[in-house]
């Protein structure tokens, strides 16, 4: 089979983010990208998480002509495909309907730095314009909200989009950023949010750069 360790990663992380609370259903999808051979392996379109086997995941050449796998390639390739394309740095694309993200998707706003954490998407997270799901209008408002430096979008009236270096790196950022959603969502409700300015969120990610690291000198 091949890209047998990056299919085996899209279901155990596919599972990960069903129990995260970060999708129901069928929703989201997930998808990892072996650079060398330019090969893509996503999740299957409608597939349930806890019944996803390794050989259900497609491999895909980053044009979508299909390499290997018997099921239709989510729906949402079209913009796991053109974040590959245009953002070399990244090697894994998550896309999840959790709901605090998702409803502020829905009121079209983005999530301010409220919370310092906001900082694993960037100093914000936008939102990136409403287009039918699984259209190329959506895979251009993703990418182009993406841009070069964000790690996550919210797409309007739709959910999250989150990228990173790996598939363990791209849920967490899908997971802290569901947190600072409903961190938001919660204070706007009690009260008006304190929230953080530039030059802090500057600070913060370039903490974030070392932090976990064990080896090498303590955090600046
Ligand atoms: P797929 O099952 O085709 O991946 O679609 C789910 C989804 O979230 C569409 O936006
Ligand atoms: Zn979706």
């Amino acid at each position: 089979m091949l890209l047998e360790t990056e299919r085996q990663a899209v279901v155990r992380y596919g599972q990960a983010m069903l129990r995260a609370n970060l999708t129901t259903g069928t929703g989201g999808n997930l998808s990892c990208v072996q650079r060398e051979r330019g090969w893509v392996a996503i999740s299957p379109s409608g597939v349930p998480y806890d019944e996803l086997k390794p050989r259900d995941v497609v491999v895909v050449d980053l044009e979508g002509r299909k390499v290997e796998g018997d099921l239709k390639p989510s729906s949402e390739i079209g913009f796991h495909l053109a974040l590959y394309r245009h953002r070399r740095d990244i090697g894994a694309v998550v896309h999840t309907h959790s709901v605090y993200a998702t409803t502020l998707a829905c009121l079209h706003w983005e999530i301010p730095a409220v919370h310092y954490l906001v900082g694993f998407a960037g100093p914000k997270v936008p939102v990136a314009p409403y287009a039918t799901y699984g259209t190329e209008d959506l895979a251009r408002n993703v990418w182009q909200t993406m841009g070069t430096d964000y790690q996550a979008v919210l797409l309007a009236n739709h959910g999250l989009v989150a990228v990173g270096a790996n598939l363990p790196k791209a849920l967490d950022t899908a997971e802290e950023i569901e947190f600072v959603a409903r961190v938001f969502c919660q204070t706007k409700s009690i009260g008006d949010p304190v929230c953080l300015d530039d030059a802090e969120m500057e600070r913060v990610m370039e903490k974030f750069k070392s932090y976990g690291r064990q080896d090498g000198a303590p955090e600046g």
